[in-house]
Order: C-alpha cells, then sequence, then structure tokens
C-alpha cells in the first residue's frame, strides 16, 4: 500500500511518500513559501497538486495534525464530522490546525475517494492522569475552557519508545522508558509499560524545558511583571516567550545548539550557560520521572541536538544513575514521526 504523509504547516507541506508495510520510503520533499507574497503556490490546494505531480498512485494519505484536545485518543479516518471536530480544537491550537486542516481539505479535493487518516500529536499523552495533567487553577478553567496540559511531540516520543523496546528485545508492556526528544522545540516524556503518564509540554508547547527560542517553565507572576515593566501588549509578550527565549535569550548568540557548543567551548560565558541550563532542566525531569514511574530502564535521546551532540547528552546523563543498582541503558534513536504516522494509517485502513 502506497501511503502519503503530509505534515502542512501555515506556509509549507513537508511530505514523504511510503511504501507499507515494508516501511520503504519511495520519496520525500517539501514544498514553500505558501501563500506568501510573490509566490506562485497561492494556497495549500495548488501546492499539494505539485506534490501529486511527483509522485503516483496514492492509495492513502496520513497526516500530521497538531491538536486533538480530549476529542482525539488515537488516529482516525477522516470524515466531515472529524473535520468538524478537528475545525474545533482550532481555538486552542490556532498556530497549527487550521494549517493541517488545510492539507486535509486539499486532500478531499484532489484525492477523493482516497482515505485519508489524522494521526495527533496529543493523542499519545491522553493516558496521563488527571492528576498530572490539570493545573493549580480553578477548576472550572478546565470544565469551560478545556485548560489542562495536553503534552506534544506524541508521535516521536511513541515511536522511539517502541523502538527502544524493539532494541533491547523485551516487550515494551514490560518496560519504563525516559524519551528525550531534543531539537529546536523539547519535551521529555516518562512511558510507562508503552503509556504515557507524563510530559513536559503543557496547554501549548512552551511548558517544560528551554528550547531554541522558548523560555519553557518560569513563573507565571513573571508574566505581568515583565508586561508592566517593559510595557508590553499580549502579543509582544508571546514573542518574548516563545521566539526571543530559550538558548537565543540566554545566549545573545542563536538557537543552534552546534554555534553555542562552539562559542562555549572557546571561553563564551552565555554560551557556556545556556548549554547548562538546558542540559540542567533535562537532568530535573529525568530525576522527577524515575520517581513517576518509581524507576527507569531506558533512557532515549532523539531529534537534532539528542541524536547528533554527544558532549550535551554527556552532559545531561553524567553521575545520572549512580543511585542504582542497575544503570537504565541509554540509547539514542533517530526519530521518524512520518514513518509512525505511515504505520498508524496502514494498521488503521488495513483494521
Ligand atoms: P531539530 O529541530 O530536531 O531539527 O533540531 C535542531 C537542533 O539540533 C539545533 O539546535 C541544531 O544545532 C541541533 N543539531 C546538532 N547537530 C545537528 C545535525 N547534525 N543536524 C541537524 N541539527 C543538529
Amino acid at each position: 500500500m502506497k501511503i502519503l504523509v503530509i505534515n502542512s504547516g501555515s506556509s509549507s507541506i513537508k511530505y514523504k511518500f511510503f511504501d507499507m508495510p515494508r516501511n520503504k520510503l519511495l520519496t520525500c520533499g517539501k514544498i514553500e513559501h505558501i501563500g506568501e507574497e510573490g509566490s506562485d503556490i497561492i494556497n495549500h490546494y495548488t501546492g499539494l497538486k505539485l506534490i501529486l505531480g511527483k509522485i503516483d498512485s496514492v492509495d492513502a494519505v496520513g497526516h500530521r495534525v497538531v491538536h486533538g484536545a480530549e476529542t482525539f485518543k488515537k488516529p482516525v479516518i477522516v470524515d466531515d464530522s472529524v473535520i468538524k471536530k478537528i475545525k474545533q480544537c482550532c481555538s486552542i491550537a490556532p498556530l497549527h490546525n487550521p494549517a493541517n486542516l488545510a492539507g486535509i481539505l486539499a486532500c478531499n479535493k484532489l484525492l477523493a475517494g482516497v482515505k485519508q487518516v489524522a494521526v495527533f500529536d496529543t493523542a499519545f499523552h491522553q493516558t496521563i492522569p488527571d492528576y498530572a495533567y490539570i493545573y493549580g487553577l480553578p477548576y472550572e478553567f478546565y470544565t469551560k475552557f478545556n485548560i489542562r496540559k495536553y503534552g506534544f511531540h506524541g508521535t516521536s516520543h511513541e515511536y522511539v519508545a517502541h523502538e527502544a523496546a524493539h532494541i533491547l528485545k523485551k516487550p515494551i508492556d514490560k518496560l519504563k522508558v525516559i524519551t528525550c526528544h531534543l531539537g529546536n522545540g523539547c519535551s521529555i516524556c516518562a512511558v510507562d509499560k508503552g503509556k504515557s503518564v507524563d510530559t513536559s509540554m503543557g496547554f501549548t508547547p512552551l511548558e517544560g524545558l528551554v528550547m531554541g527560542t522558548r523560555c519553557g517553565d518560569v513563573d507565571p507572576a513573571l508574566i505581568t511583571h515583565i508586561m508592566r515593566k517593559k510595557r508590553l501588549d499580549m502579543h509582544e509578550m508571546d514573542n518574548l516567550l516563545n521566539k526571543a527565549s530559550g538558548l537565543k535569550g540566554i545566549s545573545g548568540i542563536s538557537n543552534d545548539m552546534r554555534i553555542l557548543e562552539t562559542k562555549a567551548n572557546s571561553g563564551d560565558m552565555r554560551a557556556r550557560l545556556a548549554r547548562d541550563i538546558f542540559a540542567y532542566r533535562i537532568r530535573k525531569y529525568i530525576g522527577a520521572y524515575i520517581t513517576v514511574m518509581s524507576g527507569c530502564d531506558c533512557l532515549v535521546f532523539t531529534g537534532g541536538i539528542g541524536e547528533n551532540q554527544a558532549t550535551i547528552r554527556k552532559k545531561i546523563t553524567k553521575n545520572l544513575f549512580n543511585h542504582f543498582r542497575k544503570s537504565p541503558k541509554i540509547l539514542v534513536i533517530p526519530t521518524n514521526e512520518e514513518l509512525m504516522i505511515a504505520k498508524q494509517t496502514f494498521k488503521l485502513i488495513k483494521g
């Protein structure tokens, strides 16, 4: 079965085309500048048309959808009611879901009759218990406005946790795994017996670890304090937290960990500090998740930094498991969210 996996963003469509169940990548690519001034690609429909011109005989399509709220706990075959429900999730994911939906609607027109599956970044985390996902806010904020921890990168965490079980030759339901997805966006997940029981990102992908340009956990009282002090409006504050903070904000140099490593090694104090804060926050979360699961059999690193930067991994794991009788295995596993989406699409369609 030939499966087209689509990751549709606001101005781009990334795609990978697989032959399943052989897990064979046939081709992949990216269409950019959709809807931008001066671009010929006026919308997602035009973008998808270009992609379909490069491949043939699509049997099914798997879509990455960022937010499934509490509605979607697993992948689903797309129909009118699913489209309506994804639309309803747009209010809590205004930056992502409308773009994901644009990809689905373009496929509806251009590949009429071809089955489409939506795979949600949040779905894997729907097993997190209520005491871990409810914030210490008035409870009505959860019941009326759906404010709770959702978590993201779910497809990646699920994929690498299963790969770890495969590598260790152990059933996933016998393992306690901590997965660290460290890229430009970073999150960490406690996977107990194959189920997510806690994760660092929250209502949005801003919570948790220090990331490329996102601050991660801060004292919430800082938000109003900074807005008053710097006379920032909501949009400016949002920008500060999401785009000017994290590694970039601390170092004043870059959000690229490769550059920071080089600068830190040549004595730049703020680059060193950014790297140390990054590693320290991850160690703190790993410690918390060992406690949450009463143990850990395996720690997995993935994402651009997790896969490629051994010195950062060393910094995070130095003496980390000294108090363990048997040290957990530490694995580096390249993530492949698109393959996971293709696998889930195949599984759902084959029934
Ligand atoms: P990602 O968002 O997963 O693409 O990861 C981006 C981050 O990974 C950046 O901070 C990069 O500096 C870091 N990185 C380190 N080594 C590499 C590499 N070989 N390829 C891509 N990203 C890398």
